[in-house]
């Protein structure tokens, strides 16, 4: 029994000038308390929803582009609809097969569950995580993981 919607499904920035499709299931679904994360979305942490680019469609609209330069050095682009700022999407670094959606543009979000939590050692402190959630203190090293966190909540585990 899958705990994921039926494919495909669709979202967009709050204005509605941009929106996008996603055709397959996502890789997982997390989130980053990091103090960037926390800027970037005006709150206490981001949901990111990594899925393969292939999957992956804008529908209406040109995304604009942020270049953010990480603590690393490291430059990951944001894509945000040009017109209400929402940011829709960010591409990874080192990874040209896929991009990071930010799910709370979904149509419905109400299927979404992180299954784990990244800098969480930058947590604001009222954040509680339920049991089990992989939490990491920074970036974890190997996604690897997170992957299988994310197969065995979709399968019901
Ligand atoms: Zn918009
Ligand atoms: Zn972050």
């Amino acid at each position: 029994m899958s705990r994921l919607p039926a494919f495909p499904i669709e979202g967009g920035c709050a204005c509605g000038a941009l929106r996008y499709r996603l055709n397959a299931p996502p890789i997982a679904v997390y989130t980053c308390h990091c103090t960037d994360c926390q800027k970037l979305t005006a709150s206490a942490f981001s949901m990111a929803m990594p899925v393969f680019r292939k999957d992956f469609e804008v529908t209406r609209g040109e995304p604009a582009t942020w270049l953010r330069k990480a603590a690393s050095g490291t430059v990951i682009p944001q894509r945000f609809c040009p017109d209400c700022g929402t940011r829709i999407f960010t591409e990874p670094p080192g990874g040209p097969h896929s991009v990071t959606i930010r799910p709370g543009t979904l149509d419905d979000t109400g299927w979404l569950h992180p299954v784990s939590a990244f800098w969480v050692s930058s947590a604001q402190p009222w954040v509680r995580f339920a049991d089990d959630v992989l939490q990491y203190e920074k970036q974890p090293t190997d996604f690897m993981p997170v992957m299988k966190a994310w197969k065995a909540w979709v399968e019901g585990g």
